[in-house]
This record gives C-alpha cells, structure tokens and sequence, in this order.
C-alpha cells in the first residue's frame, strides 16, 4: 500500500526502528508490498531482498502456500492460550522439528521470538544444574564476537565490545568469555584454537551451567565462518567438563548453510538448540527451544517440579501453522540443491570484489555471501546507492553481506551480486578520493 507523506512523517516523529535514534533518525523507505524476492518501495522502484528480510524470509514474500495455510488457519482459530489447551498445528510443528532436529532433541519449548528462546535455553541450563543440586552451576561461558539477541539475558551473551556492555554494566549478568574461533571454514585445523576454552572449563566448570555457541557461523557479531573441528572439540570439552552447549542456530537453521541445521557440519548434536528467524518462513514471530529427555526430565524432577516458563502467546496457531508450511515446503523444494546452487552463483558473483582495494576479505558459506572491507561502511552513501540501482542490502560495520531466499533465481542472484560488486567499486573509489 502507498504511504504518505504525512505518515511517513509520522513515522519519522514517533517509531522506532531498530537501533535507531529519535533525534537522528535515519533514512527509512516505506515498502508498498513484496513479490518473491522483490520488494516494491513507495516510489514505485522494486528492489531485490538480499537479504531474506534478516535470514526469515527464505521462501521470499507471499510464496502462494504459505499464504494458503496463514488464511486457512485464520479461518479456524489464530490465537487460544496453550496453559492446559493444545492443538494441530503446534503438535504438526513440534513433529516436524524433533523429526529433522539433530539427534536426541525430543523436547520442544515454542517461544514467541529469538531472544526470548534464548532466554529460555538459559533458563533450562540453570534449572537443570539446580535440579542436580549443583546450584552454583548458574553462570554461562560465550565466544567473543557471538550475537544472541537483545533482550538482558541474551545481552549478557553477545560480544563484550559490539554488544556495548560498558553501558549496561551494572544491570547485565556478568558471564565468562573466551577468544573467537580462529580457524576457518575450509582452512587446515589448528587444536590451539580450543585451548582457552578448555581452560576457562577446566578453571570455572563448578560455576558454569553451559556453554552457548553459533554453530559453525558468527552471524551479527561479524559473520564469521568458522572450523567444524572447533564445535567438534566444544562438545567434547562440555562433556568432559559437566557442562551443557547450547547451539543458537536462530539465525542459520534451516539450511542456510548447507546442512538443515549447522551442528551436522561437526555431526554433533547440543544439549539444547534455539530456533527462529526461517523458522516460519519470515511470516510471523515465533521461535522455539529443544533440549534432550534427559535434560527436559531432570528439570522437571527437580525443586520447582516444572519449566519455569509460559509467554502469553505460546504456541500460537497461526504462527505454527505458516512454520508447518514453511518447513513444507522447504522439503518439498529440495532447499539442498537450491543453497548449493546459491552458493556457487554467490562464489562467482562475489568474486570481483576480491579484487578491489579497499576489500579486506570475501567469503561465502551456503547461502551467505560476505564482504568485509577495510573500513567501516557509511551508510549514508552505500545504501542509496545500492537501492538506487535495485539492490536492498543492510551493511553494518566493515559488512557488506547477503543471505537471499532461496526462491532467488539465477539471474536475479546474477544481478544482486554483480550490481553490489558495481556499486561497491564506486563507492571504494570516491572513498578514496574524496
Ligand atoms: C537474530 C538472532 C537472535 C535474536 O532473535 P530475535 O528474534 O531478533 O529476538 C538470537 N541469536 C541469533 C544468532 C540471531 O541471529
């Protein structure tokens, strides 16, 4: 729908966006709707989604059976409490992930976004070592540059520096960190990569309840991919040292890697796994979190006999029923073939940049292309002009990156990569000269 220019003035004066200030804010570019891997701004001019509406959107907008499901499920019941109630599409949904989930993650929590199940995950690691008398096992140990959400708990989790602790010290738990994976995906492994997680283990194991990690890629803390022997050794040192790893996939599950879930990259499998972002295809909010029996039946032994959690919309049919959908189809389209098929053309597409100065690195995992450049990206100039030519791209920090739907086509892909590529040139050399 058309906006105008009253409200989008409006929209200036009064709501937030993310990470934006009220004073200051940003450019922002109303969208009239969306199409495939197409969205159509105000002015008429459609733009390529590079990138899939951040992870979500990975069937691209209005896919004909998502929709079907959402309004057939409208038509039935789009909300009712799950305290004491439950229904299809959750019990589908719940099917489906304890199905394709890695081994021994037979129990699922349905969250309502992706901070809150790792708020949850934190949660369930601290009541399990409560319920085995080992209450000092309350504290959780993160890599630095990890991203897990915003909301305090998650905050305490994201890197020390990007997550801008210093100004919430005070209010945040205070949780160990160790250096960043080093070792890269593809590149030869190195064993000194694990050793200052072995010892923070080996020092605080009595105080640690678990480990949390972004299995194989860093995503908003730099996009970073990563050696699958650092997440072998992770979970072989959390059993050595009594402590759970929990696996955050909220923002790679569901194949934007190459594996359904990036855990099968070491074949290993976490005590508890957060889900969320393509979970439901981008359509609705919802996530979920999935842990083992044995952790699921030790909390519910324990002191408070329950989980000690249950948000308000739990469950909620319509967002279960579009993620049953969306799961679907993503089995039905063969997602494999397509993220290799993205891959390739991301390899190609991307590689130019190799080239220009001012590029520091280019890489690419599944259906994620990253170029990291020298300096800090000024919005300001990039973004117009990338969208000036077509292109929707969010960079943030040294990071140009994207990470399409998988419905992208080879042509449109063609585009998206050689038109950022172009742009970029443009943009590196007035930076140069100014
Ligand atoms: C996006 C993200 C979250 C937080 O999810 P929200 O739905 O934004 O709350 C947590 N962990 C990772 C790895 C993410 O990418």
């Amino acid at each position: 729908m058309f906006i105008s220019q009253d409200d989008l003035e409006f929209d200036r004066q009064h709501i937030w966006h993310p990470y934006t200030s009220m004073t200051r804010p940003g450019p922002v570019f109303g969208v009239r709707d969306g199409k495939g891997v197409h969205l159509t701004l105000n002015d008429g001019r459609t733009v390529i989604d590079g990138m899939a509406s951040w992870w979500s959107a990975v069937h691209g907008y209005r896919h004909p059976a998502l929709d079907a499901a959402l309004k057939a499920q409208v038509d039935t019941l789009s909300h009712v409490m799950f305290g004491g109630i439950t229904h299809q599409p959750a019990i589908t949904l719940a099917r489906h992930l304890v199905a394709l989930t890695p081994e021994g993650l037979d129990k699922v929590f349905l969250a309502d976004s992706g901070s809150v199940a790792v708020e949850v995950a934190m949660k369930m690691a601290i009541q399990y070592w409560q319920a085995r008398d080992k209450p000092g096992k309350h504290k959780l140990v993160s890599l630095r540059r990890g991203y897990h959400g915003d909301t305090t708990g998650a905050m305490s989790l994201c890197d020390p520096t990007t997550g801008m602790h210093e100004l919430f010290s005070g209010s945040l738990l205070e949780q160990f960190f160790v250096p960043e994976p080093k070792c890269r995906f593809g590149e030869s492994w190195n064993p000194a990569d694990t050793q200052a997680l072995e010892a923070t283990l080996a020092e605080h194991h009595e105080q640690l309840a678990a480990l949390i990690l972004e299995p194989i890629v860093q995503g908003a803390g730099g996009m970073r991919f990563y050696h699958p022997e650092y997440l072998a050794t992770a979970r072989r040192l959390c059993d050595e040292y009594n402590v759970l790893l929990i696996a955050d996939e909220i923002a790679i599950g569901f194949g934007r890697t190459g594996k359904l879930f990036a855990c099968e990259h070491a074949d290993i499998s976490p005590d508890i796994l957060c889900l969320g972002k393509a979970l439901t295809g981008g359509y609705m909010t919802m996530a979920a979190t999935l842990t083992t029996t044995h952790v699921a039946n030790t909390i519910s032994e324990g002191g408070a006999g329950c989980f000690m959690h249950g948000p308000t919309f739990m469950g909620n049919p319509l967002a279960c029923s579009v993620a049953n959908a969306s799961i679907q189809q993503l089995l039905d389209m063969d997602w494999r073939a397509q993220v290799q098929r993205i891959e390739q053309g991301l390899n190609e597409g991307l590689a130019p940049a190799r080239t220009l100065s001012g590029v520091a690195d280019v890489r690419c995992l599944g259906a994620i292309g990253v170029i990291e450049l020298e300096t800090p990206v000024e919005m300001s100039r990039l973004q117009p002009a990338l969208v000036e030519q077509g292109i929707w791209l969010r960079p943030f920090g040294k990071l140009v990156y994207m990470m399409p739907p998988f419905v992208i086509t080879n042509d449109e892909l063609a585009t998206l990569t050689q038109t950022t590529c172009r742009v970029l040139l443009d943009y590196l050399s007035e930076t140069r000269q100014p």
